[in-house]
């Protein structure tokens, strides 16, 4: 069984089965644990989970108060939460997989994921999720960076195989491009982007791609669209333009440039943060 978090969703504690690299940029952790077997199903193909950090030090066993942590920890023992998408979980098995992107020498999660070994423990609280694919929709759009990719990838496998649609994956290295299970009619376009400073650049393939007539005509068009803020924004105002309804889009930030994801998260709550 999970168990309670004392605040919050239930925690599961596993240990990593094995790590692969997908791509350079992309490695997948497997993790184990007995507790899988009764992982709660948001009913989503975007779920995702909370990844939770403590000083090894501290010597804790979870699960964690985190509230009760947060509130006697100094500042430099503070936990760490980070939010990452279930990229697959067979509970028979017991295993779940989850793919983090690589983006350097900082933060806590990517760092963790590029050297884990068997054994070493995982522990995660939820899942959550919101976008699931409407199978009566004729046209299905998806947008994102690699943050997002595997959320994609779940969406991509969970359609019907009549879908029709399209998916822009922004990836800086050409070396990242993977190849994706999908309905036939479901394209996949890779575009490659160098300067990191252009946040337009998935919008704009957006905005040039063939759109359906009646775009802005409910049932006609589902969009999920999620990666970096900025870009997520840009992709926003694309969708604006066109009309699709506000309640066929899933979108959201993933994460901002230059911001952890406590930063990010906070500034959700500011004028800079919002995407809607
Ligand atoms: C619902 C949801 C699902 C997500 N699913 C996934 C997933 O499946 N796989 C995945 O890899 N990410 C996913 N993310 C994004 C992930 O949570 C963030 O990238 C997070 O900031 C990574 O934590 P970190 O400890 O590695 O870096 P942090 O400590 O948060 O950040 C350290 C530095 O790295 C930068 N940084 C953070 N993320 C990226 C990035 N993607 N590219 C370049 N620089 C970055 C920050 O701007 C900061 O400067 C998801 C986010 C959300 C909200």
């Amino acid at each position: 069984m999970a168990t309670p978090g004392r605040h919050g969703p239930s925690q599961y504690t596993l240990a990593v089965e094995s790590t692969e690299w997908l791509t350079p940029h992309l490695v997948r952790v497997i993790a184990v644990g007995e507790s899988l077997a009764g992982f709660a199903d948001s009913g989503h193909t975007d779920a995702y989970v909370k990844l939770l950090f403590v000083d090894p030090t501290l010597d804790l066993e979870p699960p964690y108060d985190l509230a009760a942590l947060r509130a006697t920890l100094p500042p430099d023992q503070q936990p760490v939460v980070r939010t990452y998408t279930v990229r697959w979980v067979d509970r028979a098995a017991r295993r779940l997989a989850i793919d983090f992107l690589t983006h350097g020498d900082s933060g806590v999660a990517a760092v963790w994921a590029a050297k884990a070994a068997p054994g070493d423990r995982l522990v995660l609280a939820g899942p959550r999720g919101a976008y699931t694919p409407d199978p009566a929709v004729g046209w299905h759009v998806f947008a994102g960076d690699l943050s997002a990719l595997p959320a994609i990838a779940a969406s991509l496998e969970a359609l019907p195989a009549h879908a029709h649609g399209i998916a822009h994956i922004e990836v800086a290295d050409p070396a990242d491009i993977l190849h994706l299970t999908r309905p036939a009619e479901v394209a996949v376009n890779w575009l490659v982007n160098t300067d990191e400073g252009d946040t337009t650049f998935l919008a704009r393939a957006m905005e040039n791609m063939h759109w359906p007539a009646a775009a802005d005509v409910p049932g006609a068009v589902q969009v999920f669209a999620h990666g970096e803020r900025e870009s997520v924004k840009a992709i926003r105002k694309v969708l604006h333009a066109r009309g699709v309804p506000r309640e066929a889009i899933s979108i959201s930030g993933y994460w901002a440039r230059g911001r952890t994801e406590d930063a990010f998260q906070a500034e959700k709550r500011e004028p800079i943060g919002r995407i809607d």
